[in-house]
């Protein structure tokens, strides 16, 4: 194989469908070899070398897809970028990784060039931006650089809920390795059409369904964001869909989410977020499918999945995928701990990402010394190997010198009539350290004060892990992964107990 990665994501024929684009466009397996041959040589015009670092901040159209490939064919190292990233966090992205070229919607370049990089830009709905243009003078063939399993194909940033965002090198081996594994564990075949609503910045739409539909030659619709309707009109074209739990919060909202507007589908995969048992059941009431949900992050790929065949069970991640070692071990000691009891989440495998750029430290400190990543999730495991997470282990309280995982306080406000959902965070207190503390979102027309949630939850929970306060909100903070951002929850309400301090 010359190009390890690129060879293996490109083998459907030349007519298969790749992209059914939301503008109408259709590109088959051949437009992608010829775009992304195209898109290569333009690269090698700007300079770019095997080895480089090409970042991309661009909004999600086949072309940008097409781009990571040929970053990947170019022996280069791509580097996406959330759109949502301001000018100084881009400051930070391009300082830290060095980008030989960045490429950017074409109404950021002079704000780009104002950092002092090379940029290319890359448009979408008819601002076709430099790169475009000269890839379209360029031949269609392009002779892959050679890149074996070892080598870099991309760095990822992590979202960086806490503290700065670190860039994960993740080898063609990393990559190809989870993507084959979880095509045929979710039994992807060239028949399949996968709904694409995610972002392509981000692990979940630029790898896991990205990868997998090219490794199994299936084709995508390609929507530019989520959006319920849109998502629901081209249901009975797809096999397939895979997202976020917001995805499904909302679908569970549109009366057309029944079972014949789902009856083409074979799956549904939630992940990135946990699901709400309450989602996962309100799908399969609505449509009877079980929504099949999976563990991963950013420096692993997937680690776990509930399985194709036989039981999904709603609020866990399932086992460990077939070539991931995990094991959940007492944080401190690093000693496993038995099933049923919670610890830290680690994990071991090609899957398993080669460091962060350029911070050696911190490297070290995520792995230990038998090759396992630590990755700062707890969890526990059931005796059948089921996985559930119970949270970062960042966001763990520890009150008074009780630890209270967040998780166990929201299911149990999550119950209670009148609550849509809840986010459960340690605040500084003067007396106990930290104080739990939970922001619940309430229905429309619910009536309950704080008062009453907290007497609701005294015979449910231990004395110290009730909340000391309730904060009412009309929604909560999300990232666009739908992450509950819980870092800035913490921040908002710092002061909240500072009278006590
Ligand atoms: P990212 O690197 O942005 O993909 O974020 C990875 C993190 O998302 C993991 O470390 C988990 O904390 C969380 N995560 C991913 N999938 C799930 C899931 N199914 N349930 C709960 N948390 C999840």
């Amino acid at each position: 194989m010359s190009n390890w990665l690129y060879d293996a994501l490109t083998t459907a024929p030349d007519a298969a469908l790749w992209i059914d684009n939301a503008d109408g466009r259709r590109l088959t397996y051949g437009d992608l070899r010829a775009l992304s041959g195209r898109l290569a040589h333009a690269l090698a015009d700007y300079g770019v070398e095997p080895g480089d670092r090409v970042a991309v901040q661009t909004d999600k159209s086949p072309e940008a897809l097409a781009l990571y490939m040929a970053v990947v064919r170019a022996g280069a190292i791509y580097l996406p970028l959330n759109t949502a990233y301001t000018s100084t966090e881009l400051a930070y992205f391009l300082e830290d990784a060095e980008p030989r070229l960045f490429v950017c919607a074409p109404k950021r370049r002079d704000e780009a060039l104002a950092l002092g990089v090379a940029v290319a830009t890359l448009g979408v709905d008819g601002v076709e931006g430099d790169l475009l243009a000269l890839a379209s003078k360029q031949p269609h063939s392009f002779q892959s650089v050679r890149r074996g399993p070892d080598d870099l194909a991309a760095i990822l940033y992590t979202s960086g809920t806490t503290g700065r965002s670190k860039g994960a090198m993740l080898t063609h081996r990393n990559l190809l390795s989870n993507s084959l594994m979880l095509k045929n564990f979710w039994r992807f075949t060239s028949d399949d059409v996968l709904i694409h609503a995610l972002p392509i910045y981000h692990t979940h739409g630029l790898f896991v369904a990205s990868n997998i539909v090219a490794l199994a030659g299936a084709s995508m619709i390609f929507m530019p964001k989520f959006d319920a309707a849109a998502v629901l009109a081209a249901m009975p074209r797809a096999t397939a869909i895979m997202g976020v739990p917001t995805f499904y919060t909302r679908l569970v909202q549109e009366p057309d989410f029944n079972r014949q507007t789902t009856a083409s589908l074979r799956l549904m995969i939630s992940g990135s977020a946990p699901l709400l048992a309450e989602t996962h059941q309100k799908v399969a009431e609505l449509t009877g499918h079980a929504v099949l949900e999976r563990y991963g992050m950013t420096e692993t790929n997937m680690n776990t999945s509930n399985p194709y065949d036989g039981s999904r069970i709603a609020g866990t991640v399932g086992p460990a995928l077939p070539g991931v070692e995990l094991r959940i071990v007492d944080p401190a000691s690093g000693k496993p701990v038995p099933d049923g009891e919670i610890g830290m989440i680690e994990v071991k495998g090609e899957n398993v990402f080669q460091g962060y750029w350029r911070q050696p430290d911190k490297t070290a400190a995520e792995f230990r010394a038998d090759g396992f990543f630590i990755t700062g999730d707890l969890g526990q495991r059931d005796a059948q190997g089921y996985v559930s997470i119970v949270g970062r282990g960042k966001d763990l309280i520890i009150t008074g010198g009780f630890n209270v995982y967040p998780k166990e306080v929201e299911a149990e406000i999550d119950a209670l009539p009148g609550v849509v959902e809840s986010a459960v965070i340690g605040l500084p207190h003067g007396d106990f350290g930290e104080a739990v503390t939970a922001v619940i979102v309430a229905e429309p027309n619910a009536r309950q004060s704080e008062s009453d949630i907290v007497s609701a939850l005294k015979i449910r929970l231990a004395a110290f892990k009730n909340p000391k306060r309730i904060i009412f909100v009309d929604e909560l903070p999300r990232n666009a992964m739908g992450k509950v951002q819980k870092a800035l929850l913490r921040q908002t309400y710092a002061k909240l107990y500072a009278e006590q301090a």
